[in-house]
């Protein structure tokens, strides 16, 4: 049986600062929304019950599913979540939760991942087959497309590029190794190396971070054949032009394939609204429907 586009997903998006819940049909349109502080240092039960309260006040008497993105890692594609920035979450099992909540079937996945669904639907990617979308905040995140297919690899985790090298010897990344771009360009990297946050970042701050994303997504371009980075996150949209542009440069320089030359890295187009819309598209895709089927 085909989808309909009054069909309806509960979507929902777990951060480390909040925790959002919505209703969205299968064009993209965000019906209904509730948002939450994720409470910091509470432990797996009292952050359930925060997420909970919201995904209650929720009219899912239409929905056929639910969708969640998650801050990474995760495992078993996702049935275990860890989130980096979630203490209190160590291999949780939020969808089966969600799901004895729901009564729907619920699909877990990165938010990044989740993101990379979204734009490919509805945002900055739509008709490409092969991309990545990238999330630039307090950590970096990304999801890539290729052949039209989100991947997921072993564990559900493909993507992290976050912790490709961009400066060896560089700053030690939370994940152990040094100079991942995640220790270098996220806003918990920019705070670390100035005592300020992004927000006060100056114009060579911006575009030192802006190389060093460029720098990875031109490893990216040159490995797996793709010409289109998209980029959603605080640190990357508060940053802007100057960001954008030395990126670009910097992908420039170092993309001299035949394939690879000519890769573009632009915003995002799905804003605010992108990581419930992402929640959304993650549970379309457990249901096995096509991205962007109604865009
Ligand atoms: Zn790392």
């Amino acid at each position: 049986m085909g989808a309909r586009v009054e069909e309806f997903a509960v979507a929902i998006d777990v951060g480390g600062t909040k925790m959002a819940a919505g209703i969205v049909d299968a064009t993209g349109t965000i019906t209904e929304r509730r948002i939450t502080p994720t409470p910091p240092g509470a432990d797996a039960e009292a952050l359930f019950s925060a997420l909970t309260r919201i995904v209650r006040e929720l009219d899912a008497s239409r929905a056929v599913v639910c969708g969640i993105g998650c801050g990474g890692p995760m495992s078993e594609q996702g049935r275990l979540v860890s989130p980096i920035n979630i203490d209190g979450w160590h291999n949780f099992p939020l969808g089966a939760r969600i799901a004895e909540l729901t009564g729907l079937p619920t699909f877990v996945d990165n938010d990044a991942k989740a993101l990379a669904l979204a734009e490919g639907s509805w945002g900055a990617a739509v008709g490409k087959r092969h991309y990545i979308a990238m999330v630039v905040s307090t950590g970096i995140g990304g999801g890539i497309v290729l052949d039209g297919r989100l991947l997921d690899g072993e564990d559900g985790n493909a993507g992290h590029i976050g912790h490709v090298i961009v400066e060896p010897g560089g700053r030690t990344c939370g994940c152990g190794a040094q100079g991942c771009l995640e220790a270098e360009a996220s806003g918990t990297a920019l705070a670390a190396l100035t005592g300020t946050t992004a927000e006060d970042a100056d114009l060579s701050l911006r575009e030192r971070t802006g190389q060093l994303v460029g720098r990875g997504v031109a490893s990216v371009a040159n490995l797996l054949d793709l010409r289109l980075a998209v980029v959603a996150g605080s640190v990357a949209l508060g940053f802007g032009e100057p960001f954008f542009r030395s990126a670009q440069q910097e992908i420039e320089r170092l993309t001299h394939l035949d394939f690879s030359r000519g890769t573009v890295i632009r915003p995002a187009g799905l804003g605010a609204e992108g990581p419930l819309l992402g929640g959304a598209a993650v549970g379309w895709r457990g249901l096995g429907r096509p991205m962007g089927m109604f865009t």
